[in-house]
């Protein structure tokens, strides 16, 4: 479950972490309200759960409050990345010399919680990791000993903030943004930018916390503050169609027979750096009408841009789901490229009939993640 970014900034002021201060609006006149409180120049940010807002003209400045007014109501309706904007932080503008980068991660190679800083902040972290690594820190913390003090100090130390108050500063908001993580059963906790005011002090201008959905339960405070209007009606339907379904926020959409099997797709598609939009399990014997409905919701996802077919025949014979699959592309008119991993029983006459379809068909699981993750890039 994601946070918006003024709900992960009430997180971490909890912990201690400087952010700035102001409200959230629905209304242009709302956030002229605020902005009057605030007093003096302010900035307008939309709350959708996306990245990059600010590229996308989702951030902007405003001088007066009539200014936050009007610039409120240009967001406010916005579509950023196919997302509509519904509410606005009003914060108080800083004004700043540096951007930063600060995150902590479940790292899977190292299965370590590792916490991440760069002096390249304010752009997104996956495109510093691209084009100059070098200027990523990490460090990894221990799993039962946690962040030690001596790691938070390398990272301010690595990424070029000598001067001790200054480092000792950030060292303590990393050890507070590491504990806010655990506290909260986070995924991602990430300040972009952390940003390094005029005097020398630090300060966090954006923030984004990703909660782990199955520790949720343990989080009743952190649940409530689900913003349902992302709350998908396509569960709705696949309940009605007997699938089990469950949004999410990538773009494969993924097709399985099996929950066990769904979560394993998932998992693959996620290691070669795609994100899932969706687990679904047609369950045992899917047919052509269930298949037609699992697809007609999966498409209806407008952040869909591949499908990825995982189909494991056992009792389920793989033929009849090849014939299913094309009887619904029949009815189901896209032109979303879909890949197909169809194995098990009846495997041979499956293929035979998806290789005049227009279908990528895929060897093995890992194959059939890798050609939908660069299936869904090519879009
Ligand atoms: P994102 O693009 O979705 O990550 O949104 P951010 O909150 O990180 O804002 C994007 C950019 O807007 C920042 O990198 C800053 O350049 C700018 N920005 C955001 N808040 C402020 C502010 O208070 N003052 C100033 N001067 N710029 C800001
Ligand atoms: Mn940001």
């Amino acid at each position: 479950m994601k946070l918006h970014e003024y709900q992960a900034r009430d997180i971490l002021a909890k912990y201690g972490i400087p952010v700035t201060g102001g409200g959230v609006a629905s209304t242009p006149a709302e956030a002229r309200a605020i902005a009057e409180q605030i007093g003096g120049r302010v900035v307008v940010k939309a709350q959708v759960f996306v990245g990059g807002r600010g590229k996308a003209g989702g951030v902007k400045l405003a001088d007066t409050p009539e200014q936050a007014e009007q610039v409120a109501s240009q967001i406010l309706g916005m579509d950023i990345k196919g997302l509509t904007v519904e509410k606005v932080l009003v914060a108080d503008a800083i004004t700043y010399e540096r951007e930063i980068y600060l995150g902590v991660v479940m790292d899977r190679a190292s299965k370590r919680i590792v916490l991440m800083a760069s002096a390249e902040g304010g752009v997104e972290i996956e495109e510093v990791a691209k084009t100059n690594p070098d200027a990523i820190v990490k460090v990894a913390a221990h799993p039962t000993l946690g962040l030690q003090p001596f790691q938070a100090r390398e990272l301010a130390f690595g990424i070029g903030l000598t001067d001790g108050k200054q480092a000792r500063q950030f060292a303590a908001i990393a050890t507070a943004l590491y504990k806010a993580y655990m506290d909260t059963d986070a995924s991602l906790a990430e300040i972009n930018p952390l940003v390094v005011l005029p005097g020398g002090a630090l300060q966090a201008l954006d923030s984004k916390i990703v909660l782990d959905d199955s520790a949720l339960f343990r989080h009743t405070d952190l649940e409530a503050m689900r913003d349902s209007s992302d709350e998908p009606e396509a569960e709705r339907q696949a309940r009605e169609a007997g699938i089990t379904f469950i949004k999410l926020d990538g773009d494969i959409g993924c097709m399985v027979n099996g929950a066990g099997l769904a979560m394993a797709t998932m998992d693959v598609v996620k290691l070669y750096g795609g994100e899932p939009a969706n687990f679904l399990d047609i369950g045992g014997g899917a047919g052509k009408d269930k298949v037609k409905a699992a697809l007609q919701i999966i498409l209806a996802d407008p952040n869909v841009k591949a499908v990825m077919f995982n189909i494991f025949g056992g009792i389920t014979r793989v033929d009849e789901v090849a014939k299913g699959i094309i009887a619904a592309l029949d009815e189901v008119k896209t032109d979303v490229p879909m890949v197909a991993r169809l194995v098990g029983t009846n495997e041979e006459a499956g293929r035979k009939l998806l290789a005049e379809s227009v279908l990528i068909p895929a060897e093995s699981l890992a194959d059939a993640a890798q050609k939908a993750v660069a299936a869904a890039r090519a879009r």
